[in-house]
């Protein structure tokens, strides 16, 4: 079966024979994608012309009633996305949920925030600003939708989430949304973009999609539209050096890899809570997704004493997590999605042994249960342990993008804030510590190269919700090299899909166009 693509309000498959899609497991190939052949520039016009106009037309509230609606198709259907999450990632039922029931929690999470912005249509920002000696002239800053289309590139790691998590303060913006998910797990993304076609709560020309290459897509990106992209470090510089996207001054966002730590205090010692919850927290992250997180723990900092009794109490634990066919019962971890992902995660491990000794995993003989090593894109999990510090050449820098995580032992706060920092930008640090001089220090210290960071102590225990998981109330994205870009942060989300400018004039005008603005302090609160 070849997957159509939604484009102009229509759906239609590409031409040749297309890419394919395989299960991770078995190696069966399972649909092929094509974009060949479509008129990308028409589609994005179309998008512009129908979708915009529509959602534009629309109050924030309605809008925000209709992403309620979507999430409402989504549940509906949900059973069927965890099969395709089942055959086209790998994923166990722990693993779907991650992305499909994320996706309907972030929809969910935008129907309910979207209402308190009401019947308005654009956003006053600030007082009036006073421009003469009298209130005879003044300026106003607003914030309006703009007039283009949400362009989503997206990673293979998220089919569902990274395709509603960026859709929903889009299109709750009243920005129609273009979305090209990944190759190798498209399917997800196509199957969800059907469902909420045919259920009819979006407008024409709200939602388009389009599997396969990208072509030539960003030549024809205009001055009003967003280019929200998510994958790897490399494309996403081709992407922010596009020449169209260059010369158009075109919005982009980006949210890249990141190489991200987790931080044990020096009171996080064994028998400690916080010593537990990291451990639970590290292995935690090595398993869900089989560590295909952006967000997953990369580098471990812990204080020298007990960095051994760390790596040991993971190890343990991960001794007692099956890894196999995700079909089978008792099984916890997955495949990678490909081959090739399989092939670039086991040389990104080559590199980080350069650096590091194995404590667990790397094993040549490891056989995952139920499945042909030959065919299936397993990795084993592995914890390393590098003693070189700030020395070391690759922990710093590699992204195995897979179920591996590096011990590393500190010395003081000084070094643990040295260690983070030379991840040069991640989307987050954890840090599991109750120790008030410790925190005090270090969070400040590393705040300018994290987008996220999570505190865990005793107090806290299993309240909190994850070093990995993104919650839509909060910020995602982080600077350097994950990106620089900003993504969630409940309404604060909307500001990249408007354009904020002033007007300067009389009262009476700007009385008149403040009738249909709500305060932009909404979007903060
Ligand atoms: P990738 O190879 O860069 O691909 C990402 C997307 O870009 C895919 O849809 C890909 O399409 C498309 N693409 C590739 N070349 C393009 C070009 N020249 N023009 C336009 N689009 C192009 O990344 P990936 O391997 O899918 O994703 C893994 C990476 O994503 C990891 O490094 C991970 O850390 C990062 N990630 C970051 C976040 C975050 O929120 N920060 C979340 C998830 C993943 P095709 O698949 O068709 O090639």
């Amino acid at each position: 079966m070849k997957l159509a693509n939604h484009i102009c309000g229509q759906w239609l498959e590409g031409r040749g024979e297309g890419l394919p899609l395989h299960d991770p497991v078995s190696g069966e190939q399972l649909v092929t994608v094509s974009s060949d052949g479509l008129d990308l520039a028409a589609a994005l016009e179309f998008s512009r012309r129908e979708g915009g106009a529509a959602l534009r037309a629309m109050t924030y509230a309605a809008r925000a009633a209709m992403l309620g609606g979507v999430a409402e198709v989504l549940q509906a259907k949900r059973a069927d996305y965890f099969d395709i999450s089942l055959r086209n990632s790998g994923a166990t039922e722990a693993d779907a949920g991650f992305d499909v029931d994320g996706a309907i929690f972030t929809l969910k999470s935008y129907a309910r925030a979207g209402k308190v912005l009401g019947a308005a249509r654009c956003l006053r920002e600030g007082g009036r600003v006073a421009l003469a000696k009298t209130d005879v002239f003044q300026g106003q800053h607003f914030l309006v939708p703009l007039s283009g289309v949400a362009i989503f590139i997206n990673a293979f790691n998220f089919p569902a989430w990274g395709l509603w998590e960026k859709a929903a303060p889009a299109l709750l913006a009243g920005v129609p949304v273009f979305v090209k998910p990944a190759t190798p797990t498209a399917w997800l993304a196509q199957r969800m973009v059907a469902d909420v076609v045919e259920a009819g709560v979006l407008p024409t020309g709200a939602i388009s999609i389009v599997c396969g290459s990208a072509r030539e897509l960003l030549d024809h990106v205009g001055e009003c539209d967003v280019v929200s992209f998510t994958g790897s470090a490399d494309t996403a510089a081709r992407i922010r050096n596009h020449p169209a996207v260059v010369a158009r001054s075109v919005r982009v966002n980006i949210e890249a890899d990141s190489v991200n730590s987790a931080i044990l205090g020096p009171d996080a010692v064994p028998g400690s809570a916080e010593f537990d919850l990291a451990v639970k927290e590290v292995v935690r992250e090595l398993t869900v997704k089989a560590g295909q997180k952006c967000t997953a723990i990369r580098r471990v900092l812990v204080p020298a004493p007990v960095a051994r009794d760390l790596a040991a109490a993971v190890a343990a634990r991960l001794a007692g997590m099956p890894v196999g066919n995700p079909r089978t019962a008792g099984v916890r971890v997955g495949p990678l999605v490909s081959k090739a992902q399989q092939a670039a995660a086991l040389e990104g491990l080559a590199r980080l042994r350069e650096d590091a000794e194995v404590v667990y995993g790397a094993d040549p003989g490891f056989m995952p249960v139920d499945a042909d090593p030959q065919q299936a894109a397993f990795v084993q999990p592995t914890l390393l342990f590098c003693d070189k510090g700030l020395a070391a050449r690759q922990v710093h820098d590699v992204e195995v993008f897979g179920p591996v995580a590096t011990v590393l032992p500190y010395g003081d706060v000084a070094e643990a804030v040295a260690f983070a920092r030379r991840g040069g930008g991640s989307l987050v640090a954890s840090v599991y510590s109750a120790d008030p001089a410790f925190v005090g220090a270090l969070v400040p210290a590393i705040a300018d190269l994290h987008g996220r960071i999570m505190v865990v102590d005793a107090s806290v225990g299993a309240n909190h919700t994850g070093h990995g998981n993104v919650m839509p109330t909060c910020l995602h994205g982080g600077p350097g090299r994950a990106g620089g870009g900003e993504e969630l942060g409940g309404l604060r989300a909307l500001a990249m899909y408007h354009r904020r400018h002033v007007v300067q004039g009389s009262a009476a005008v700007l009385d008149l166009l403040s009738r249909e603005a709500a305060d932009a302090a909404l979007l903060g609160a």
